[in-house]
Formats: C-alpha cells, structure tokens, sequence
C-alpha cells in the first residue's frame, strides 16, 4: 500500500495582485493537483479553483489512469461550462496537472502513480538525487523547441513562453496527457505553476529537494526562492513524498537518507518492479500519443527514456567512484612499497663488477635494484675480505654512504696497485709500506 506525505505552499508573488493558482491536497482521495488560471482579472482565479472544486467534488470513479483523464474532461467542462455562462468570465481558462493512486495493468495487486497533465504547469519526479519532468508543456515556445526552431536557451527567455496551447475551458472537450510511474519509497513528485521553474533552474530546484525532507519545508523553500528571484508570477508548489504504510519506519529513514544525499538504494523498494522486460524501464509506461494537440503540438519526449538513462548514469557514477578509490588505494600502496624498496643503497656485484645498488638486495615485489654507479672494480681486484664484504650487500641510508664504503674498497684496491707497481722488482713478501693502515709499519727488526 503506497502512502504519502504531503506539502504544499502557493504564493502571490511580487508582481501579480492576485492569486490565481490552485490547489488541490486530497488525502482522502489520494489525489493531488495543481491548477494556473488564465484570463481577466477574476477569471483566471475563478477557472483554476473552479477545475480543482471539481476534481475533488467528482473524482475518478475507479483507480485507473483513465478514470483520472474522465475528472479531468469533467473539471473542463465544468470551466468552460462557467466561462460560457458569465459574460465577465468570458474565456477564461486553466491548467491543470494532477496525480493519483491508480492499480497497475500489469500486477493488479499493486498501486501506481498515474500523472495527468493540460497546459504548462509540470509533474516533476525527483528519485535518486535527479529531478525528472514527467509531463510535456503545452505552450507555444515549448513546441517551437521540441520542433528544432528555437534551442533550450532561446526557448527560455522567449517572451511568448506563457503562452499556452491547451488549457482546461477553452473548449467542450481537451486532450488530457498522461502517464504512470511504478512508486518507490523515497520518491518525490513535484506539482507546480509556472511561477517556479520560470524562476528557478532545475538544479536550484533539485537541490531544495535533496536539501528539506519534509515536504512542507521543501514547498514553502521553492516558493521563497522563487520569490527572491523575482517572483513575476503566482507560485504554487505540492511536493507529494513516498512513503509505504507497511514499512514506515523504513521508509522514514529512506526520505532522510535521499534527502541527506545518502543513497536510500533498491533494497526498500516499496513495490515491485513489472517482469519480463528491462529492469530499470520495469513499471514504467509511456503515455499513450494522442492527436490532435493545438497548434505546434506533437508527441511527448521519451521522458521514461530519461529517466531509466538517469538511473543507468547514477549506476555508473557509483561504480565510477568505486573503481577510482580502489585505484587511489592501490597507486598509494604501490608508490609506499616503491618508496620503501628505493629508499636504501647497497654495494654488491653486477656481473664480476663492484656497483652501487639502489633499491634492496634481491628486490622487493615489482621493484628490481637499480645500479646507480659502477666502481670499475672487479671482483678479483678484491682480498678475500673485501669480496666477503661486498658479498654481504650490507644496506646504507644514502647514495653517500655507499659511495664512501666502495670508495674506501677502491682505494685499498688502488694502494695495492701502487705497492705492486713500487714493488714489481722486488719479491711482494718484502714490502714495507702500507700507508693506508693506522698502524705504523712493523719494525723490521725486532728489539735485541
Ligand atoms: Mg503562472
């Protein structure tokens, strides 16, 4: 059983002396809607809270995303009823968008969402951090845009952009757009007026909903903002929170979860998903194209399709982040084990030659030493002792301190040398000197 929890706030705005949005919280009935009125002074007020009156008054005879398209043609024909009546109410007109608890087709044992929509004011889901446009605006500048004669940026200053194509009121019967959405706790739908998103960008208005979990908080933040923004126009927002009966708690912590950032993720899906096709399009059903829209209509953008590529990109961005921290772990790893190994020096052997070794004798994992000098010493240049001790591959703190133990090795091995040299006439058992040594050469001759 899917539940709510409900906010709303509707405001005047800075510009505009009256009010002439409306909105419905039918508990109850579990409907909601918002509703823009158009049309003279008194008339736009009189047609907006005229279509909700009878939203609520006649309501969808059963739960089905069509019985919810009958109140609609029913709140119509109810204004334009009005409109023909009173000479003062002459044309006046409304938009109307709405959402309700229907069965889902596919599994009647569980509920949907169905969304409804005439005019330009929007149905926004916000799942996952993103805040999706379920419904299509029908204006003028949002035709011309979908049509390719003006880009998003154009369309969005264009000073014809209120200026809509359907409206409740207008005539007998309307086209009424549609959809349904399979609920998840922690979703969040967002009816509104025009006076928002004209104000606010769609992440101003994304990041309010991320930001205040209670949905009155988040309704009465996006009115403020929309007002400190200018506030051009009446401003209505309904934020409509899912929540499951059943599993209130767990829902609870879920909403706080999304709202915190926190990723409130598949394992409390509230209801489940439709078999036999895609998981992430399962319960997800395109609205049904319908001809005739006024001038520059045309078929709805695949909003489902952005929504399932929004999920599929939150999917990627986790694993995305996962993979890099793994790698960040391990680069820093790897570069400590790098470090450890190359930070000592040793004098040992490459080939017969005496070297000065970077790294640690024998290696450590990937890491091979290096020979950062060659002393042009071979190993037979050596004394048995010698040859031991570079045998040993005894580790020093620093390039330095390898240098002065080869060097001192070179040096023994080059007064050898000399010696030989001075001595080459004389048999070896008869040198004398040996200048190297601390210790004075031995008196030849001992004391009498
Ligand atoms: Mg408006």
């Amino acid at each position: 059983m899917t539940g709510f929890r409900v906010g709303s706030a509707t405001h005047t705005g800075r510009v505009r002396s009256n009010n002439q949005d409306s909105n419905l919280i039918a508990d109850r009935l579990q409907l909601y809607a918002v509703a823009d009125g158009m049309g003279g002074h008194q008339g736009g007020e009189v047609a907006s809270a005229l279509a909700v009156e009878t939203l609520e008054a006649a309501p969808p005879t059963e739960p089905t995303s069509d019985a919810l398209v009958e109140a609609v043609k029913r709140a119509n024909a109810a204004v334009f009823a009005r409109a023909g009546q009173e000479p003062a109410l002459r044309g006046m007109g409304t938009t109307l968008c709405a959402i309700a608890v229907v069965d889902s087709e596919a599994d009647p044992d569980t509920t949907e969402i169905a969304w409804v929509n005439v005019g330009d004011s929007r149905v926004y889901l916000y799942r996952d951090g993103e805040l999706l446009q379920l419904s299509t605006d029908h204006n003028l500048v949002e035709d011309l845009r979908r049509d390719g004669q003006l880009t998003d940026a154009e369309a969005a200053v264009h000073p014809q952009r209120n200026i809509i194509t359907r409206a409740l009121g207008i005539d007998a019967d309307v086209q009424v757009d549609s959809g349904t959405v399979v609920p998840y706790e922690g979703d969040r739908f967002l009816l509104c007026s025009d006076g928002l998103f004209n104000e606010l960008t769609l992440d101003q208005m994304t990041a309010t909903l991320r930001r205040l979990a209670d949905p009155k908080e988040a309704a009465d933040d996006l009115v403020r903002q929309a007002n400190e923004h200018g506030g051009r126009d009446n401003i209505t927002c309904v934020v409509v929170d899912i929540v499951d009966d059943d599993r209130a708690e767990v829902a609870s912590a879920a909403l706080a979860g999304t709202a915190a950032g926190i990723d409130a993720d598949a394992p409390t899906r509230a209801v489940p998903a439709v078999a036999g096709s895609d998981p992430d399009l399962a319960g997800f059903s395109a609205p049904a194209p319908r001809d005739g829209d006024l001038p520059f209509g045309r078929p709805s953008e695949d909003v489902y399709g952005d929504l399932n590529r929004a999920r599929t990109r939150h999917v990627t961005w986790r694993v995305l982040a996962f993979v890099l921290a793994v790698i960040v772990v391990l680069g820093v790893a790897f570069g400590a084990v790098g470090w450890y190994a190359k930070r000592t020096y040793y004098v040992g052997y490459a080939g017969t030659e005496v070297a000065i070794y970077q790294g640690q004798p024998g290696g450590l994992l990937f890491f091979d030493p290096e020979v950062k000098a060659r002393t042009g010493l071979d190993r037979t240049d050596l004394t048995d002792a010698e040859a031991q001790a570079v045998r040993k591959e005894q580790s020093f703190a620093s390039l330095t301190d390898a240098r002065s133990f080869a060097n001192r090795i070179r040096a023994d091995v080059e007064d050898r040398r000399a010696a030989r040299t001075t001595t080459t006439t004389r048999p070896r058992a008869t040198t004398t000197t040996r200048p190297r040594t601390t210790v004075p050469p031995a008196t030849p001759t001992s004391t009498p």
